[in-house]
């Protein structure tokens, strides 16, 4: 795989084995190399942590649980699913992250995300874990009593696995409060116990958090706020463009509008709408979250858009902007798109979605000058807000909307500093992806050597 060669020697045979154990599996094997690129001053000036054998034990998945979900469609054909749930990491609490539903998941996409999950909810410096699951069902197209018993369905084995101590799942693509109300009712219904704590994204009626709907757009918007800030910079007046058009990237683009912005294109997998007199929010939120249509009805409501089929030759990344927010999928941009981009002037580009800029793109970024936050640490507002949603369940409180926005804030703004300060400590000033790998590797490090060789 490319890349090794910028390696440390040490990690270098370390890395050769997670590609022997993981063979077949490009997105895991991916997100490991972009961590051990960053581990190289750990390897000199922390041998506690290679001692210990730490690096090794936490590209090993705790447990990985893989199950078949039969279900029933509406003409009562019968469909089997694959579910997963990969345990990543429990060092520092109970297993924490989402579930995604996608015709594309497999074992290597939920490892990747597992992993990445692990560093990133050490980042917001709460008590959890690091894990994923999902399935490769794929929910476009289906009723709402089709979505309904697959979830049942899917929990039914899942349930067994989960516990406010021990596993606490939330959405991710294709799972969203619809979603995580079925899954919920399921666990209730086979448990019989009312713990709210035992997944989070929950509706507000029943145990859900203010401000988690909003929390990962609002929160890549806070972090990307303060790199600007460290520039003497701000969004107000700025052009921006946000990849996707689902709950990450719709509520970017209303904090980014709130902050004075100008949000001009997003997209969906079939195309992008590009409107110039802004993209109008409460229209996004009726077309996608109330009456799940496509962007193209986005773009019959403005008749003064552009709507663009994505092709060989046409992407969003192409429109020209200031600020760029990946909050589509991984590997959504890639080396012609970053090309493209700083070619068009972009000063800034800070990941909603989990590894959405392909290796390539990120070096292109960095040796441009171009001011770049990796997901793991821009987009963790998400997982942030589901911690404070389980602290909320846990001592049976509600916060309001404001109080709730605040924590999420000063966390994005704890995050970014950590980052900043950890890169200064490592002489690698400016670096935001080294800043966070370094980081939160140490604590997850840290916690796993006090608990012994586990
Ligand atoms: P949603 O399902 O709400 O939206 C996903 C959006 O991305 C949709 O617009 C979808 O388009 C688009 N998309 C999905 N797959 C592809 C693809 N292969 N090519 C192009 N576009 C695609 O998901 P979220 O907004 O919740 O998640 C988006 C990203 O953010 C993911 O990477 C997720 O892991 C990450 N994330 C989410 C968090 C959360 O709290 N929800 C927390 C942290 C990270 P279409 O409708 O056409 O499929």
């Amino acid at each position: 795989m490319s890349g090794t060669a910028s390696l440390h020697p040490m990690l270098v045979p370390m890395f050769e084995t997670v590609l022997q154990r993981n063979a077949g599996e490009p997105e895991f094997q991916q997100a490991v190399l972009e961590v051990f690129q960053s581990l190289g001053p750990i390897a000199e000036r922390r041998k506690e942590y290679t001692d210990w054998s730490i690096i090794k034990r936490i590209c090993e998945p705790e447990r990985q649980i893989i199950f078949r979900v039969p279900w029933v469609d509406d003409k009562g054909e019968v469909h089997i699913n694959r579910g997963f749930r990969v345990e990543f990491n429990s060092a520092l609490g109970p297993y924490k992250g989402g579930l995604r539903f996608h015709p594309s998941v497999n074992l290597s996409i939920i490892k990747f995300l597992g992993f990445e999950q692990v560093f990133k909810n050490a980042l917001t410096g709460m008590p959890i874990g690091g894990g994923k699951g999902g399935s490769d069902f794929d929910p476009k197209g289906r009723s709402d009593n089709e979505i309904m018993r697959f979830c049942q369905s899917f929990m039914t084995e899942l349930y067994r696995h989960l516990g406010e101590y021990t596993d606490v799942p939330a959405g991710d693509i294709g799972v969203g409060g619809r979603e995580i109300g079925y899954l919920f009712g399921q666990y209730k219904r086979i448990t019989n116990r009312y713990e709210a704590g035992v997944i989070t994204g929950k509706g507000l009626t029943w145990g859900g958090s203010q401000a988690r709907k909003e929390a990962t757009g609002y929160g890549v918007v806070f972090f990307a706020e303060e790199m600007l800030r460290r520039v003497n910079d701000s969004f107000d007046g700025k052009r921006v463009v946000v990849s996707g058009s689902g709950n990450v990237a719709i509520y970017a683009v209303q904090k980014a509008t709130q902050l004075g912005a100008h949000v001009v294109a997003v997209s969906d997998s079939s195309g992008f709408v590009v409107d110039e007199d802004g993209i109008d929010v409460d229209l996004l939120v009726d077309v996608k979250e109330v009456r799940r249509e496509r962007l193209t009805e986005y773009s019959a409501q403005r008749p003064h858009t552009i709507y663009t089929e994505v092709g060989d030759n046409s992407s969003i990344w192409n429109v020209p902007c200031d600020i760029a927010l990946p909050c589509a999928t991984q590997n959504e941009l890639g080396e012609e798109h970053a090309r493209e981009l700083v070619a068009n002037g972009v000063k800034l580009v800070a990941e909603g979605a989990n590894m959405p800029t392909t290796p390539a793109a990120v070096h292109l970024f960095q040796d441009a000058g171009v001011l770049y936050a990796p997901g793991k640490a821009s987009n963790a507002g998400g997982v942030a807000t589901s911690a404070l949603e389980m602290q909320q369940n846990a001592s049976r409180d509600t916060w309001d909307f404001e109080t709730t926005e605040d924590r999420l804030r000063e966390i994005m703004i704890g995050i970014h500093d950590e980052c900043v300060l950890t890169a200064e400590e490592f002489n690698v000033d400016g670096d935001y992806v080294a800043g966070a790998n370094l980081a939160g590797f140490m604590r997850v490090a840290t916690a796993m050597s006090a608990l012994g060789v586990i």
